[in-house]
């Protein structure tokens, strides 16, 4: 049943996205795993892994490779900065206007045509903070 197959991965892809969007943590695939298995005790973490990974091909969520952790995911799709701990390697949106000029300025030094930049904060989270 081709039909029924399909109802199952919308409903898979639509509960991953779910948990994704109200998760402000940037979690890992293993962490989502874990919360999607609340509602679907059966899906598989490989099931997880490749729908996040299709949700990345439509644009809905961001993969975030920072540093050297794991693969992390972000329900906001927009472009926005990180702010990344380098203790225990919490990741925060840094509410930031998103830094156009920095591309001219490129651009200007190196005669690319620029389309876009990443740029990474690092430093030390409250919490860490307080315990160094
Ligand atoms: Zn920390
Ligand atoms: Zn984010």
């Amino acid at each position: 049943m081709l039909e029924r197959q399909n109802l199952r991965i919308t409903r898979q892809r639509r509960t991953i996205l779910k948990e994704l969007r109200k998760d402000y943590t940037h979690p890992s695939a293993d962490q989502i795993y874990d919360k999607v298995r609340q509602t679907i005790p059966r899906i598989s973490l490989g099931t997880v892994y490749r729908n996040l990974e299709v949700l990345c091909r439509l644009g809905e969520i961001q993969k975030l490779k920072l540093g050297r952790t794991k693969k992390r995911f972000d329900g906001n799709s927009d472009f926005h900065y990180h702010m990344r701990c380098l203790d225990c390697n919490r990741l925060d949106d840094a509410a930031l206007a998103p830094l156009k000029s920095i591309e001219d300025e490129a651009g200007a030094v190196t005669d690319y045509k620029v389309l876009g930049h990443r740029l990474e904060f690092v430093g030390f989270c409250p919490q860490c903070s307080i315990q160094s």
